[in-house]
């Protein structure tokens, strides 16, 4: 009994109800957390112990939500100039042509790459969701109009990809801001937006989950750790989150969040290539051995180079173990049948 305590205070995370302290972005991070076996996600392998037998489509053992945050699409021209100017001390003078062009054609921009990223997924039979930011000017990390993107909405929509909402600075706790992000969003769009992840994975336990409710949204995949990928809950499912202020069940799903590729790569891991995908496959492993879901964020901008080979390599090995490779918003139509 005491263990089943222990697992439910784990799930619904008690230990974010009014913490003494948060990081700068008021997030609750992991080094604030008294559990400490991240990778192990225990409550998924309680339930799974005692007779929780999902099943995925064409009888597929484990399944991987692939996620795309569209943070930037435009750099600075000063970069481009650089970046040019590298290109021809490397001697490739076709990527310093290249550069130029950007700024006369927004196709050609590096970071406008989602056909690329939805070719290369189709390559091993995924699809994905992209969440977009829907800034005004002046708002914290403006990078893009919105209504710019409109013709590429629509195809990334047409294509049976999904686009979701990638709340601001704010919105994980104002429910106005929430709601306005969504409209405009839905305009672009033509229909109604269900899927969510908040920027920089600002989230209030269990305030953000209400919101999103409240807001109309169908699920959302913000909950995971920024400073350490695993399990935030210890579940490698999706769930309906439990209020423990209301003793209620929240009516939103969550697809919890478990690898961010900053996490690993670059701001809070610092694992070489080799270190980080030890991690990756561990987790892949871990999620298959338990018929879960992995939820995997790969922004726009980690799509090049060695980043690139790395998100290659992530569909590569699912795409072998024959996973469900899918986006947010067909996992959530499978999750509610
Ligand atoms: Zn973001």
């Amino acid at each position: 009994m005491k263990e089943e305590k222990k697992l439910w205070d784990l799930f619904t995370k008690k230990e974010e109800y009014d913490p003494p302290i948060l990081d700068e972005y008021e997030r609750f991070p992991y080094y604030l957390s008294k559990s400490r076996d991240i990778f192990e996600p225990k409550v998924s392998k309680f339930l799974i112990e005692n007779g929780f037998k999902p099943e995925y489509p064409d009888k597929k053992k484990f399944a991987v939500c692939l996620t795309h945050d569209i943070d930037v699409i435009k750099q600075r021209y000063l970069i481009y100039a650089f970046n040019s100017f590298r290109s021809v001390i490397k001697g490739n003078i076709r990527d310093a042509l290249k550069y130029p062009t950007y700024a006369i054609n927004k196709r050609n921009h590096p970071y406008w790459n989602f056909r690329e990223i939805m070719k290369l997924e189709e390559k091993y039979g995924a699809t994905s969701s992209f969440y977009f930011l829907a800034l005004e000017p002046g708002e914290q990390n403006y990078n893009y109009d919105l209504k710019t993107l409109r013709d590429e909405i629509r195809y990334i929509d047409a294509r049976g990809w999904e686009v979701g909402l990638h709340g601001g600075h704010r919105s994980y706790n104002n429910y106005e801001d929430l709601y306005k992000k969504k409209e405009k969003l839905e305009n672009v769009l033509g229909k109604n937006v269900i899927g969510y992840r908040n920027h920089y994975l600002r989230f209030k336990t269990p305030e953000t989950w209400e919101l999103l409710s409240k807001a109309g949204f169908k699920y959302d995949t913000t909950f995971g750790y920024n400073d350490c990928a695993g399990f935030r809950n210890g579940m490698s499912h999706p769930f309906k989150p439990i209020n423990l202020k209301t003793g209620k069940e929240i009516d939103i799903v969550e697809i919890p969040l478990t690898i961010m590729d900053c996490t690993l790569l670059r701001d809070y891991m610092r694992l070489d290539f080799n270190g980080a995908w030890d991690v990756t496959k561990k987790l892949i492993d871990t999620v298959a051995k338990y018929n879960g879901v992995i939820t995997i964020l790969w922004h726009n901008t980690y799509m090049q180079d060695e980043n690139l080979e790395f998100y290659e390599k992530i569909l590569k090995y699912c795409h072998e173990k024959d996973a469900w490779m899918t986006s947010g918003k067909d996992m959530i139509k499978w999750w509610e049948q």
